[in-house]
């Protein structure tokens, strides 16, 4: 039931050149449950000759039927989630509830994006003498390379993806090599709505030797990436040095901010929801949890309860609640972090340790007692990890909340509305959400600033970073 996962050249499904495959291993199991094609050089050369042609081929299809296919490949998603969402759960480990929503998601941010495309005006801009027009032209960018990791395996890319071919660029994908099988999932809901040979293309292999290799590359004209921030720095670098366009969707370390005005139970059951989310391995998981002095015992005690409540096993399990983390390193980071901010005075109030010997679960783990010295505080945990602080006022939250070089996402609950309006104003992130969980949809902006990145993934927005404006001025004969 588990594909062996092959690469996608020029409409073609088809083992690496030279047979290279590395093994897929079940983070629930630590099981073998397949392979993956590795790319070589000549693999990565037939996917940019393809990717040339592919523009030239879609770029000269219009708006209106580059929107029909992304459509048709969103429905087919739609009817091939259960099988979908599955896979993603075997490789990934999440939730099958939540591999499902990831999969309908993507399929919802398709049809988003494909009708944005639809909508890439450029204008008229009145001229200055009679006879003259004076156009502002929305051009797509060229090929696109694009690399996503494993957190997110369907969802990472559907946004990149989609941006790229309701824009009419052509795209190669470097999906993550733990967790390919769901979007080579993805990539064949595309390849069977009918995308032209070359339009899309597949690869997975050694991360470095093919970024360093396809972004230098003269055929790419615009990378995307989603992962760290040591990583992102490294590839905008590059990007930068071939003066290439760049979107990069880093890492992120959310404050949430909870007042003594606010709904606590509320607080508390909500941020839970969002802090076992894919066990806390997404780059907008709430990490520091900043409670009013007055409320702090109160929020700790039920929030350390609702964690606590997770059902921790194998995705595939009803009732399951989190499932293992991705992959074996993972275990030893959050435990190092753990370790760290307890040899330094912290409190464990739930959790804390690796659950079983076998598949890599963990326990969602809270902490009090958390000090800036602590590792945990600056670096980005990306677990089932949560710190919580108390702050005495406005002033000390924003300056703990704004502390880090991080400014992907941050979260509020207060029933003051100054309060909710000074936060929009002052907290430095690239999204912000109060009172409830309202992140991440196709229809709205999603990016970071600061140190998480630049370009957005969602909204009007998307679009921006793959089209080239052009301007024309033409006068009458
Ligand atoms: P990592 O930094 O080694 O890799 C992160 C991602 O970048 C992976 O998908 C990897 O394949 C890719 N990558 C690494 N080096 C690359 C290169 N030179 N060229 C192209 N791609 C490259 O870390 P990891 O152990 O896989 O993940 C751990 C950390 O990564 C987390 O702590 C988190 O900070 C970050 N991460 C962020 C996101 C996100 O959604 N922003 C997703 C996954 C991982």
């Amino acid at each position: 039931m588990y594909p062996d996962v092959q690469l996608f050249i020029n409409g073609i499904w088809r083992a690496a050149t030279g047979g290279r495959t590395e093994p897929v291993i079940n983070p629930a199991t630590e099981e073998t449950i397949g392979t993956v094609a590795y790319a070589s050089r000549a693999d990565l050369d037939e996917a940019l000759e393809a990717a040339a042609k592919g523009f030239r081929t879609w770029r000269a299809t219009s708006a209106f039927e580059r929107y029909k296919l992304i459509r048709k490949a969103a429905n087919l998603l739609r009817e091939r989630a259960d099988k979908i969402a599955r896979i993603m759960t075997l490789e990934q480990g999440k939730p099958l509830a939540e591999a499902k929503m990831e999969v309908m998601g993507a399929a919802d941010t398709a049809d988003w994006l494909a009708e944005e495309g639809r909508r890439t005006y450029g204008r008229v801009v009145p001229a200055r003498a009679e006879g003259v027009y004076q156009l502002v032209i929305k051009e797509p960018v060229g090929p696109v390379a694009a690399f996503t990791p494993w957190n997110f395996p369907i969802n990472q890319i559907v946004r990149k993806l989609c941006s790229a071919l309701a824009t009419g660029c052509s795209i190669i994908v470097k999906a993550p090599e733990e967790t390919p099988a769901s979007p080579a999932e993805l990539i064949r809901a595309f390849a069977d709505a009918g995308i032209p040979d070359g339009v899309v293309g597949l690869v997975y292999g050694v991360p470095a030797e093919i970024s360093e290799y396809l972004i230098p590359h003269p055929v790419i004209r615009k990378i995307t990436f989603t992962g760290s921030t040591p990583v992102g720095k490294q590839l905008a670098a590059l990007a930068g040095q071939y003066m290439k366009r760049a979107t990069m969707e880093l890492g992120g370390h959310a404050p949430a901010f909870v007042f003594d005005d606010a709904d606590v139970s509320l607080a508390a059951k909500t941020l839970a929801t969002s802090k076992l989310r894919n066990a806390g391995q997404v780059c907008v998981s709430p990490t520091r949890f900043l409670v009013q002095e007055k409320i702090f015992d109160q929020f700790v005690e039920q929030f350390s309860g609702h964690l606590a409540a997770a059902k921790v096993g194998n995705g595939l399990e009803e009732g399951v609640t989190m499932g293992p983390l991705a992959n074996e390193r993972r275990i030893p980071s959050i435990e190092g972090l753990i370790n760290d901010a307890k040899q330094k005075g912290a409190e464990v109030r739930t959790g804390g340790n690796r659950i079983g010997n076998k598949g890599y679960f963990f326990e969602p783990t809270v902490l009090t007692g958390v000090t800036r010295e602590m590792r945990a505080m600056n670096e980005e945990p990306f677990g089932p990890l949560a710190l919580v602080m108390p702050f005495r006022d406005f002033d000390e939250a924003i300056e703990e909340g704004n502390r880090l070089p991080f400014g992907l996402a941050s979260y509020a609950f207060t029933r003051s509305a100054k309060t909710a309006q000074a936060l929009g104003d002052k907290v430095e992130s690239g999204m912000m959400t109060i009172n409830h969980l309202g992140l991440a949809l196709p229809e709205v902006p999603f990016g970071g600033i600061k140190d998480s990145g630049y370009g957005s993934e969602g909204g009007t927005e998307a679009l921006e970073s793959y089209v080239n404006t052009k301007f024309v001025s033409q006068a009458g004969l």
